[in-house]
This record gives structure tokens, C-alpha cells and sequence, in this order.
């Protein structure tokens, strides 16, 4: 039931993406209570991970409006954002392997385009920011769980240009008042996940008889955790969460790289002359894992795909949407 405080107009940055989309989708489908008939603004830059078959199932819906266009485009953005009531952000670059060859698009994108955003959503007065950051920029943790004041320690130019667009987007909180709130989420598998990140590379590739690369000794482990479940737990932070707080979202599964290649040679019938070993990734976190109690005790979120059951219908997917996946193949190959 939507109340007083309820957004009803949108604008998603990045809304085209692997996340950003499924939030869209899923909104749109009225499946977030509180949120039924809003309407969506998606403000996507369409780069090589945007696209707009992401939102085919939505398309259609009246309550959608699409906008191309760069969130470093000030001029856009004050043409966009009045009149819309709350942002949620999602837009940036996202592939760790990418930054370490060239940090610049994040530092321009997710550094200096979240600071454009925050500035023409306090020149429009809206009333609700939510900030999509990452657990990443907490660094890597041996034993144990970050909580939300664990001090951040990015590791990768990804996670420290995150890093630093979450601390913008506080500290426009803290300086101008800003209704912002941050979430810091573990790593999101699902359908509709650009064939550069490791589960959609790995099955395409297995799907289609080709090797895929494991990096170093695979020892890396990983909170893996459904997009779906990531994205509810966001319209939670948009309906109630407070303002210049910080939620993590988490509670999937944890895998070693090794154990996960294992489940996706097996779920495609594929054994481990398909891998082979690379070179491990240049200041390769070993390992992350948010703790989850604040969201779950202040906002009632709990994670509800099982990992297993998660991860059978997503190499369902792959098998059945080929004609998603292989035209994008080629912008996932990094030159
Ligand atoms: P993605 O690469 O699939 O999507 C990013 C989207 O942002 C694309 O549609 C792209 O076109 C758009 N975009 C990029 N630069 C832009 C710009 N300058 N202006 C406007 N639009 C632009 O990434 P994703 O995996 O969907 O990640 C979405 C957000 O979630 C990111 O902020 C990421 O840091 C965060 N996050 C991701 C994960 C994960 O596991 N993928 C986990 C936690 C947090």
C-alpha cells in the first residue's frame, strides 16, 4: 500500500544494465509494495553494457519514459530531473577487469558523473536519493563480516572510484541535507548479465563448447547473491530508509571461484579440461562478505531465491536466450 512518503516519479540512472533493469522490471510489474503506479524515468548513456532489450518486457508499459543520456550531461540532466520526486542510482562503470587497464571512464563516470547527479538532483529538490554502491569498496576480509562503519578500503581503481562516489553521495547528506541512503550489496547473478562478468562468460562459453578462464588458483570466494533479491532490497531502502544511512545488502551464497566453476561445469555437462588457469587479476581481493543485520532488522529484508534454484533457472536462461546474449558477445571482449 503506497503511503504519503511514496515516490511517484522515478528516475533510474542506469536502468538499462544488468541491476538497473531488473529493479525497472520489476517495478514496473508492480512487484514492490508501496511502489505500484509509479512512474519510471530510465537515464541511461547505453554504453557497451547498456541495452535497451534489457527493459523488452516493459517496454510497453505507459508508466515508462526512456532517456538517453550521459549522467555527466548537466545540461540533460536539468532538462530530466525536475519533476521526478526520487533518484535511484545505478549508473556506472562496473567491470573490475576494465579498470585496471584504464581507471579513467570510472574516475569520469562513477566519480565525477555521481557528483553532476547529486548536484541537479539538490537543484530539483528531490526528496529521495538512493545510492547504489558495492560491497567492494570495504576492501577484502579474511574471516568475519563488514558492518556499514567498517572504514573503506578499496582495492581495485573500480572499487575506489565507487568508493568515492559513496562518500559524495554522503557527504551530500551530511553538507547540504539531501535526503540520500546508500547500499552496499554483494556480488548479483541473474538473467540479463552482460557476458563479460564471470557466471554469463563462463556459460555462454561452456553453453557453446569454448574453454573459460579461471583466475590464479580459484581460491577467491564470493558472496553470490540473486539480482532479484538485490533490487528488492533496494525499493526497501527507497520506501524507508533513513536518510544518510547505510545499508548492506547480502545473505547469498558463498563460493570459492573454484566451487562455482565447478557448479557451472556440471549444470552444463562440462569438465575442467574446459578451464584454464590465467594469470591471477592484478590485486585480486581475496574474499567479501557483508554483514546483513541492519537491513534485515530495520527494513525486514531477507534473501528469498536459493542459491541452487537461482542458479538452475539462470543457465536455463542462457540456454534459451541465445538471441540475447550473442549479439553482445563481441563488445565483452577486452582489447
Ligand atoms: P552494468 O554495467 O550492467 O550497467 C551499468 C549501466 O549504466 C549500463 O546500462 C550503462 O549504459 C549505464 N551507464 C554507464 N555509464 C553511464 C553514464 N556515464 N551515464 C549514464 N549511464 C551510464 O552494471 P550492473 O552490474 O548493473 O551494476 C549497476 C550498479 O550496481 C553499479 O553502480 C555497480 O557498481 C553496482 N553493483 C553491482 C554489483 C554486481 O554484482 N554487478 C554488486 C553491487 C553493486
Amino acid at each position: 500500500m503506497a503511503d504519503q512518503r511514496s515516490p511517484r516519479r522515478i528516475l533510474v540512472t542506469g536502468g538499462a544494465g544488468f541491476i538497473g533493469s531488473s529493479f525497472v522490471r520489476h517495478l514496473l510489474d508492480d512487484r514492490y509494495p508501496g511502489l505500484e503506479k509509479a512512474e519510471v524515468v530510465v537515464y541511461d548513456a547505453l554504453t557497451y553494457s547498456g541495452n535497451r532489450a534489457n527493459l523488452e518486457p516493459v517496454a510497453r508499459s505507459p508508466r515508462l519514459t526512456f532517456v538517453h543520456g550521459d549522467i555527466r550531461d548537466v545540461a540533460l540532466l536539468d532538462r530530466t530531473v525536475p519533476g521526478v520526486d526520487a533518484v535511484v542510482h545505478f549508473a556506472a562503470e562496473s567491470h573490475v577487469d576494465r579498470s585496471v587497464r584504464d581507471a579513467s571512464p570510472f574516475v569520469e563516470t562513477n566519480v565525477l558523473g555521481t557528483q553532476r547527479l547529486l548536484d541537479a538532483a539538490l537543484r530539483a529538490g528531490v526528496s529521495r536519493f538512493v545510492h547504489v554502491s558495492t560491497d567492494e569498496v570495504y576492501g577484502s576480509i579474511d574471516h568475519g563480516s563488514w558492518t556499514e562503519d567498517r572504514p573503506l578500503e578499496p582495492n581495485s581503481p573500480y572499487a575506489a572510484s565507487k568508493a568515492g562516489s559513496d562518500l559524495l553521495a554522503r557527504s551530500f547528506h551530511r553538507t547540504h541535507g539531501l535526503h540520500v541512503s546508500i547500499t552496499r550489496c554483494s556480488n548479483n547473478y541473474g538473467p540479463y548479465h552482460f557476458p563479460e562478468k564471470l557466471i554469463p562468460l563462463f556459460l555462454t562459453n561452456l553453453i557453446d563448447g569454448a574453454h573459460v578462464p579461471l583466475y590464479g588458483t580459484g581460491e577467491n570466494v564470493r558472496d553470490w547473491l540473486h539480482v532479484d533479491d538485490h533490487t528488492r532490497g533496494i525499493a526497501l531502502v527507497l520506501l524507508r530508509g533513513r536518510a544518510g544511512e547505510i545499508y548492506n545488502i547480502g545473505g547469498g551464497t558463498e563460493l570459492s571461484n573454484r566451487e562455482l566453476t565447478t557448479l557451472l561445469l556440471d549444470a552444463t555437462g562440462r569438465d575442467w579440461s574446459y578451464v584454464d588457469a590465467v594469470e591471477d587479476r592484478k590485486g585480486h581481493d581475496l574474499r567479501y562478505s557483508v554483514d546483513w543485520s541492519k537491513i534485515h532488522d530495520e527494513l525486514g529484508y531477507s534473501p528469498e531465491i536459493p542459491f541452487e534454484r537461482g542458479l538452475a533457472e539462470v543457465v536455463s536462461w542462457y540456454r534459451e536466450r541465445r538471441d540475447w546474449w550473442e549479439p553482445l558477445r563481441h563488445r565483452a571482449i577486452l582489447t
